[in-house]
């Protein structure tokens, strides 16, 4: 039974849209209650907020291991606010709060997504919810064989949690169609959770096709780390697209295509993320899965 919930929007100070959708719902708070269980908002980073980054020292939404957590030494900016969040809504491993809804948005073309860092029927089943109210949602699990003491991100302070990430829209610019489909996802989270708090979900397709985290890949770089290239035209935009081996993903500056070298064919998402170029990571690759409403896992 889920009895506390917590939305999170400003995770990313640089992803408006969370943040004005908790303003939005602060002033109505109407929209995200429900009879079953006490809604709260939090507003993670506003001191990034201010500054229009999506951090100052370090990724908020990285800080939340258990590990981190315990060590006093980490104490910059966000590893400081990690702290506080923890005291505020968890702390990670006896939480306060039952159920964490983090809301977030990208660059790229991965139109409303589910993020999903754990297993199990619940999570199944409120996939499968999500996905027959909003068919344009994608469906994506989140190295969810970790336990949630391994997970580094916000929302896992809470035992269960998912993460609403929806795009494209640039870095600290609102969407009309992004504002929409964040609060339609959020509220069908709601609605899902009001349903299996009574006992009442309804039936569900049997199954939900999903995706599930495999790798992040680089950018061409040179032997000394600068960066040599940059995503090629033809993948670019097209998250959840089949990406074949020897399918070509980069193209250096001058011109030379790079194929995808795996043995199997695999699925992109996050791809040519902005807030990725800190790490000059290029996308995530992604399996094709399939999840059970009626099973586990
Ligand atoms: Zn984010």
């Amino acid at each position: 039974m889920i009895k506390q919930l917590a939305i999170v929007g400003g995770t990313h100070g640089n992803e408006f849209t969370g943040i004005y959708l908790l303003q939005k719902w602060q002033k109505n708070q109407a929209l995200i209650a429900r009879s079953t269980f006490e809604t709260e908002t939090l507003f993670a980073n506003a001191q990034a907020y201010q500054q229009n980054k999506r951090y100052i020292d370090h990724d908020l939404n990285r800080c939340f291991s258990h590990q981190d957590l315990a060590d006093s030494s980490l104490d910059s900016i966000e590893q400081t606010r990690a702290k506080e969040i923890n005291q505020l809504l968890g702390p990670k491993g006896n939480p306060r709060v039952d159920f964490i809804i983090d809301l977030h948005t990208t660059t790229t073309n991965m139109g409303p997504t589910l993020l999903i860092t754990k297993k199990g029927k619940f999570y199944n089943q409120l996939a499968a919810y999500v996905k027959m109210h909003m068919p344009e949602a994608m469906i994506s699990c989140d190295e969810d064989h970790k336990t949630n003491d391994e997970h580094h991100f916000l929302s896992t302070v809470a035992q269960d949690s998912v993460m609403v990430e929806v795009g494209p829209v640039p870095q600290s610019v609102l969407r009309h169609d992004v504002f929409e489909q964040s609060e339609q996802m959020t509220l069908l989270i709601l609605d899902f959770i009001e349903l299996h708090n009574k006992g009442e979900v309804p039936k569900l397709p049997e199954t939900v096709d999903a995706y599930r985290y495999l790798e992040s890949i680089k950018l061409p770089l040179t032997a000394t780390g600068e960066r040599a290239g940059m995503v090629h035209r033809d993948i670019q935009d097209k998250d959840f697209a089949k990406i074949e081996p020897g399918q070509v993903i980069f193209v250096t500056f001058d011109g030379e295509e790079i194929t995808y070298q795996g043995d199997k064919a695999v699925y992109g998402s996050f791809i040519n993320e902005a807030a990725y170029y800190d790490n000059n990571l290029a996308m995530s690759l992604l399996e094709k899965t399939t999840l059970s409403t009626t099973a586990d896992d």
